[in-house]
């Protein structure tokens, strides 16, 4: 094993999880690999058939993503090759089934349209695993759900002594589990590395669509960028994407833009530019994805709220692979949390939309706390005995924590009173005293709460009941797009309590709206 190692990736040593992984295929078991990006884990299905001499079949869900491994692997001087859906290429094809090849690459599409006839013939010559590469494509629970690849348990009945393993940089418990049985993985090893990247910094920001907020962004970026290194900016449009990528291009900052609605060819040459470090930022939508194996991307700073949390991890997962101190930043902005319904408009089942809109509430939720950040995402991906990271920005920042209780009992007691059929602005409103015509209709301007809250803004409530909300005080709910406001249990508590004498006060820590 260490020999193969050695002698077609140049490696002396196995990282963690890579050497019992490899033994476990060879000794036939199923395997399911759960590890960072940029952890190793193709190692773990190019190793065997090399020292099996059989065939690893593989199966990636983009042909882009094949096309670089087959390369980098034929460099390495290993037998590679593709079979992407469309093409058909007798004369490979026929050197596929006669297992002419170390490592076969083929789409979901391909491996379950090709004829029994093919996986006979190669099974006789020997196959020596079936690697599922971005496995979390096969759970409705995940977050890039792809029917093809539903399909592939089909290839379980007539690979049977062939051990199965699933690979996933991102995946949750129940991800997890439905990997497992969508595969019909007979007691899977299971590889669970952790998902926390020490050398990422993890910060949050506000913000608002604006030249000014622009210009901000450009002088951030640009001291970045002399640091050597690259940065990519997620954008969650087409429109910002061209935006941020035309300021920083006028301020003679080298970028490259790359999303969905370009040519394959353009994209190519844009992806192929960052790469080789002619390019100093990528502005980029999500289509931007797969198979950055880049080592030194400095800084990925998403502009606007991802639409999950599996993503977010995901994209900022691709800076600093070559283990360097490395940044990740996010900039939301409160409409970007009004978009749940149009995520969920992708939904094919109801199960898919409640995943979605999860994993949704989740990303807002990140956006919105006051406590450790790299705490949140590693319990999120189910990680246990986990700390406060002193890496991020609610650990070092210069965060002011207060006692506020009265505010949140003002709020919360606002927001009951107003009786949970409203926003946000309406309890707000009432708070700081506000004669509108929606608040005298209502008697609301009779509450003994009325005009309680004048000394602050209401960009400040609004903040304050944003922690509320993310500490399980307030509740949201959605109705036709819409955002409801109520008291939750706990809320309820805390303001029944609140008038005894031993009562524990609410500290907070402060977000960056309600510091001046
Ligand atoms: P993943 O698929 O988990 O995102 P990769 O398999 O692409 O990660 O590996 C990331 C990088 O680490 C690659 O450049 C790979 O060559 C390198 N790598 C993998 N295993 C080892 C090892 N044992 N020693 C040194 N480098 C390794
Ligand atoms: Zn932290």
């Amino acid at each position: 094993m260490e020999l193969v190692l050695k002698k077609y990736f140049g490696y002396s040593q196995f990282r963690p999880y890579q050497k019992e992984i490899i033994q476990k295929i060879l000794d036939g078991r199923d395997c399911l690999v759960v590890m960072a990006t940029g952890s190793g884990k193709s190692l773990c299905y190019q190793v065997p058939p090399l020292v099996r001499g059989k065939t690893a079949i593989v199966i990636s869900p983009l042909l882009s993503l094949m096309q670089d491994q087959v390369m980098s692997l034929k460099q390495r001087g290993i037998k590679a090759e593709y079979l992407g859906s469309t093409q058909i290429n007798h004369a490979v094809h026929h050197e596929a089934e006669s297992g002419s090849f170390d490592v076969l690459y083929m789409t979901p599409e391909k491996a379950c349209s090709l004829p029994s006839r093919f996986w006979i013939k190669l099974l006789n010559v020997g196959i020596c695993l079936l690697a599922v590469d971005e496995a979390h494509c096969i759970s409705e629970w995940g977050h890039d759900f792809r029917k093809e690849y539903k399909q592939l348990h089909t290839l379980r009945g007539l690979l049977q002594s062939v051990p199965f393993v699933a690979l996933t940089a991102t995946a949750t418990e129940k991800v997890r589990n439905d990997i497992i049985c969508s595969l019909d993985m007979n007691d899977p090893y299971s590889a669970i590395g952790s998902f926390d990247r020490q050398n990422l910094f993890y910060g949050v920001k506000s913000f608002s669509r604006s030249q000014s907020f622009l210009d901000e962004l450009v002088t951030e970026v640009s001291t970045y960028s002399a640091n050597a290194g690259s940065t990519i900016i997620y954008c969650t449009t087409v429109k910002d994407a061209e935006q941020i990528s035309e300021s920083l291009r006028n301020a003679g900052i080298k970028s490259g833009i790359y999303h969905g609605q370009m040519s394959s060819k353009a994209r190519e040459e844009s992806h192929r530019s960052f790469i080789r470090d002619e390019l100093q930022v990528m502005v980029a939508t999500v289509a931007f994805g797969m198979g950055i194996d880049k080592p030194n991307i400095r800084c990925v700073i998403h502009y606007g709220c991802p639409k999950s949390l599996e993503t977010y991890y995901q994209e900022s997962g691709r800076c600093g692979r070559d283990g360097l101190t490395s940044i990740c930043w996010l900039y939301y902005s409160r409409s970007d949390f009004a978009k749940a319904d149009f995520y969920c408009a992708e939904a094919q089942s109801e199960n898919q939309r409640k995943a979605i809109m999860e994993s949704f509430r989740a990303a807002e939720k990140y956006c919105m706390m006051a406590t450790c950040r790299r705490k949140f995402l590693l319990q999120y991906f189910g990680e246990r005995n986990t700390n406060d990271c002193g890496n991020c920005d609610n650990c070092t920042g210069c965060k002011r924590e207060r006692d506020l209780s009265r505010e949140s009992f003002l709020l919360l007691s606002c927001v009951r009173s107003c009786g949970g059929r409203w926003g946000l602005n309406m309890p707000i409103d009432v708070l700081r005293g506000s004669r509108s015509r929606k608040i005298l209709d209502n008697n609301f301007d009779k509450l003994s709460l009325h005009g309680l809250g004048k000394d602050y803004s209401a960009a400040w409530w609004k903040a304050l009941a944003a922690l509320l909300i993310s500490d399980d005080y307030l509740k949201e709910n959605v109705q036709d797009s819409y955002r409801l406001v109520s008291i939750s249990p706990r809320g309820l508590q805390f303001v029944h309590s609140a008038s005894m004498v031993h009562q524990t006060p609410l500290v907070l820590a402060l977000t960056s709206e309600m510091i001046d």
